[in-house]
């Protein structure tokens, strides 16, 4: 749906009235579009002393066909700042990162990147280390807070043990404006014995040759994700409900896909799927359990079938799904299965305990399942969206849905584009060394952790 005040906010009188009456005035969010260059502009990097990336960093960004430079020249404006934190092994340390961040933040472009790059805190040699690493995570939510008002973010990667290879896929996202609506985020690469990317054949088609399953494929937030996965080169299998069998039909037949009209909590739903998936490609490489409902009501007021119903359709039917599809061998190596959760399941939101609980339950389950088939070559991670302009939120009071908007660092709603892209990203086969991950699509919304 689209957001009236921020069309009005932009135009002349508009634009008079927000600036005079100091209200939230919402900055225009690069995207990405086919065939522009990842980044449009200069990335600057900069390196704490002795960090464990050396110049795997700079051949990286290079690689990816990112302009990188060491030195700040005056008066340039850079896209993007990066910072190697791995040599931080102390908190007086963490100055080196300020000394960077510092005088390059006033050459920060437009819809800019901030990108910090640490070293799991777990993994620390030193238990001063290990302090001054997870520090970086206030320094990144902090900076994000700083800087979205010119529509830039901020976000911080901890590359594990072995994972340093495994950078590209994940700088090519949070640089690029593919990754609009990710702000103050932590993405943690290594978590599981998976540290080495598969190769990407041909970076405009990374996922040519894969077949993706995406549930409640045929509006919203999953029909990006079909239309995001296609323009990737994925084969599209798109499930909805039979009651939307039209709709979906008219997606798949747009991206040349196939369609299962399924109720994914029908007892017969994973063996229905399972079969259709063997028949038509032998198998899945992608499966993006996104069919989700909400019934909200106060606990006071709840009934316990629509309780059953939001659990089941968000994290039972996924999991009775998902084990299926292992059972029957149909999840190929470099396989990915993601969860849809929401920042509700991370931070609780007030009349929706029943959400809140199946999206927080969403967590447990790629977090679980993760550490279970890395072995098969597996990842398993989720996407907790915040507040995204589709007809889910159509039904929303005004109040919320106008803080939903305006309480983030980028002071809007996020568009089924910015979710569909952090999807592609986890699906990349560069991606492997992501797993266990819960990564928020949500302009930093001030609700949640
Ligand atoms: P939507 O209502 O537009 O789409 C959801 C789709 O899931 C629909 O097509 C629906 O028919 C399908 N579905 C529902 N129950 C099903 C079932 N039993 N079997 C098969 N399909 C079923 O919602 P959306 O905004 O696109 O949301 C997609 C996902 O993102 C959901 O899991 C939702 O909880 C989550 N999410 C959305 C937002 C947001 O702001 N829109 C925020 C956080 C999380």
């Amino acid at each position: 749906m689209t957001d009236r005040y921020q069309s009005l906010a932009h135009n002349p009188i508009g634009k008079f009235v927000v600036k005079n009456l100091g209200l939230p005035n919402p900055p225009e969010l690069e995207r990405w579009s086919e065939g522009a260059p990842l980044v449009k502009g200069t990335v600057l990097i900069g390196a704490a002393p002795k960090g464990t990336l050396g110049t795997t960093l700079n051949t990286t960004l290079k690689s990816s066909g990112i302009d990188v430079v060491g030195v700040r020249a005056e008066g340039k404006k850079y896209k993007g700042l990066v910072f190697d934190a791995t040599g931080i092994t102390d908190t007086a340390g963490l100055a080196d990162m300020q000394q960077f961040f510092t005088p390059a933040l006033r050459s920060l472009a437009g819809s800019g990147r901030l990108v910090v790059i640490g070293t799991l805190p777990e993994q620390a040699a030193t238990d001063t280390a290990a302090i001054a690493q997870r520090a970086l995570e206030g320094f990144v939510r902090s900076a994000g807070k700083e800087v979205g008002g010119n529509g830039s973010t901020a976000n911080l990667v901890y590359a594990g043990a072995g994972a340093e290879g495994a950078l590209a896929s994940t700088l090519e996202f949070l640089l690029s404006p593919k990754s609009a609506f990710v702000s103050g985020q932590v993405i943690r690469l290594g978590l599981t014995d998976l540290v080495t990317p598969d190769a990407v054949a041909d970076p405009a088609q990374p996922l040519a040759g894969k077949v993706a399953l995406i549930t409640g494929a045929s509006r919203g937030l999953g029909a990006a994700m079909a239309r995001t996965l296609h323009r990737d080169g994925a084969a599209i299998v798109g499930l909805d409900v039979p009651g939307l069998k039209d709709e979906l039909d008219a997606v798949m037949a747009e991206l040349g896909g196939t369609s299962i009209a399924e109720d994914i909590t029908a007892a017969d739903a994973p063996k229905v799927i399972a079969k259709a998936l063997k028949d038509a490609h032998g198998g899945v490489d992608i499966v993006v359990h996104n069919a989700g409902i909400t019934r909200d009501k106060r606990l006071k007021n709840m009934k316990t079938e629509n309780w059953n119903l939001v659990i089941d359709i968000s994290v039972g039917a996924p999991q009775r799904i998902t084990a299926e599809l292992l059972k029957q061998q149909l999840i190929r190596q470099g396989g990915r299965v993601i969860g849809i959760s929401s920042i509700a399941g991370i931070a609780g939101n007030n009349g929706q305990t029943s959400y809140g609980t199946a999206k927080a339950g969403v967590i447990g389950f790629v977090q679980d399942l993760s550490k279970r088939v890395a072995k098969d070559g597996i990842t398993v991670n989720a996407i907790a969206p915040g507040f995204i302009e589709t007809d889910m939120v159509k039904t929303m009071p005004l109040g919320i849905r106008e803080a939903g908007r305006r309480l983030s660092s980028l002071s809007q709603g996020g568009q089924p584009i910015d979710v569909a892209e952090a999807i592609a990203w986890y699906a990349n086969p560069g991606s492997s060394a992501i797993s266990g991950n819960v990564v928020r699509v949500c302009g930093q919304a001030l609700i949640g952790a």
